[in-house]
């Protein structure tokens, strides 16, 4: 283990730098141990309370077997950028009564029944059209969901969300929608090797929440920032993430390129 003496991100990584596979319940107590230090370091830095930033572990591609082992380590609400796959995995550890989901993915409006039917939190609105669909499978199913506001603040058209100088208008709307408990917003920085503009996608989401914060409509919160992933997040929680999506520093590292799951500019799909 090439443990960190320095300031740098105590996130264990292997002499590759990439993050360790878990496969039992004590490597999933690790991996976890090893997040939150590096989430008090962070905070440390700044002078936050590390009791206000949450991890979500994020499962996407883990199968049945690792999930119930980080389950028995102690992870209670899981990310999944998936519908389809998050509500397999609902289906098939039901038998987890306080095992909860989040979906952190885009969301095509046929596919708002399952978030609808299964979801404890929906980190990815970015439209009206999706906001009416859920809302009225929300009513049919006689539940609510927590919704975070998902916005593009690397400036790459490719990338899901609103613009910033959307937002202020969307939060307007979204009181017509009582099922929805907006709770803030959720970005994906750029993904750059610069560490200097991937804060900059995370100084833009704070400020954009300080300044609408001021104007929001009543029952809107903006308490929550989801930003950072395992490659940054503790320059997230510098700038001010309440939430962090971890995926790889957790389960480990993923096969499946990033491209899979939000569009990239310049890299096509890959080619199985
Ligand atoms: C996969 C994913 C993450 C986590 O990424 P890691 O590199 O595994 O930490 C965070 N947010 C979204 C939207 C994702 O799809």
């Amino acid at each position: 283990m090439a443990a960190s003496h320095d300031d740098s991100s105590p996130t264990l990584r292997d002499q590759h730098g990439r993050w360790p596979w878990a496969e039992s319940v004590e490597d999933f107590r690790r991996n976890l141990a090893a997040v939150q230090a590096g989430i008090v370091a962070a905070c440390r830095r700044v002078g936050r309370d590390p009791a206000g930033v949450r991890v979500l572990p994020v499962s996407k591609t883990v199968d049945e077997e690792r999930i119930r082992l980080s389950y028995a380590a102690g992870c209670r609400l899981l990310g999944e950028n998936k519908v389809q796959e998050a509500y397999r995995k609902w289906n098939a550890m039901a038998d987890l009564a306080d095992l909860r989901w989040s979906v952190i993915g885009h969301l095509q409006t046929n596919k708002a029944k399952l978030v609808a039917r299964f979801a404890a939190e929906f980190q990815a609105l970015d439209s009206l059209h999706v906001a009416e669909t859920l809302e009225r499978r929300l009513q049919a199913e006689g539940r609510a969901l927590d919704v975070l506001v998902q916005v593009n603040t690397s400036g790459e058209s490719s990338k899901y969300g609103l613009q910033p100088k959307e937002v202020a208008a969307f939060l307007q709307a979204l009181p017509a929608f009582s099922a929805l408990r907006v709770r803030g917003f959720m970005t994906l920085a750029l993904l750059s090797a610069d560490a200097a503009q991937v804060r900059q996608c995370f100084v833009r989401l704070r400020e954009l929440r300080d300044r609408l914060r001021q104007e929001a409509p009543d029952g809107i919160g903006l308490d929550e920032l989801s930003m950072g992933m395992s490659g940054d997040y503790e320059i997230a929680i510098e700038e001010g993430a309440t939430i962090v999506r971890v995926g790889q520093a957790i389960y480990g590292a993923r096969s499946t390129p990033d491209a899979h799951y939000w569009p990239t500019a310049g890299t096509e799909e890959p080619h199985s």
